[in-house]
């Protein structure tokens, strides 16, 4: 898997996904192959364009169940295979040199909304250098990499699915709230 497989999916190449890739290629390395089943497990803490990385190279993916999401905003991705407790904790702390003053300004410039090619192409730049950078450096220089003991998370289930009394449509059954007596899903009961 290469980083231009990750870009395919993603749709562009950019450095979130670029250190994604990395993080990946590090788990694989701690784990061996990718997960074709759900044995390999990823627990992401933030939904950035990293995390398209990871369900590529990795094969963790949403919809298998083993891919964990988090919402805590953070660069840390924590992998374990089902069922040892032994997870490769791994927090990114590297840090991008700072930008010279003409590229600053041109930064500032872009944030602002200014899309002139002047602005667009040092932006542009910027970004292409810092991709690579990140595909060249050292595991060491990216990642602060701890090994931990979690507990594990339950696996993916299969429910049994329910009608909604209201719109008619099948929901899970722990989704389907008891309203009144009635049957209903989560929309339906909200309104
Ligand atoms: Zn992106
Ligand atoms: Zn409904």
């Amino acid at each position: 898997m290469t980083f231009d497989d990750v870009v395919k999916f993603h749709g562009h190449a950019c450095p979130g996904l670029a250190l994604g890739f990395r993080v990946s290629k590090l788990a694989l390395k701690e784990f061996g192959l990718r997960a074709m089943d759900e044995e390999l497990v990823a627990i992401v803490e933030n939904d950035s364009c990293a995390v398209d990385a990871i369900q590529v190279v990795c094969g963790c993916t949403f919809g298998k169940g083993n891919f964990i999401f988090r919402d805590f905003g953070k660069q840390v991705y924590t992998f374990f295979k089902r069922p040892q407790p032994e997870a490769l904790r791994i927090a990114v702390k590297w840090q991008p040199a700072p930008d010279d003053p003409e590229t600053e300004a041109m930064w500032k410039r872009y944030s602002e909304g200014d899309r002139s090619p002047e602005v667009t192409l040092v932006v542009q730049d910027r970004k292409a250098k810092k991709m690579k950078t990140i595909l060249a450096a050292d595991d060491s220089e990216l990642f602060e990499v701890k090994r931990v003991e979690i507990e594990i998370p339950e696996p993916a289930r299969i429910y049994k699915s329910l009608t909604c009394s209201s719109c008619g449509e099948k929901v899970i059954e722990p989704r389907a709230r008891n309203v009144n007596g009635q049957l209903l899903c989560i929309p339906c009961s909200s309104q």
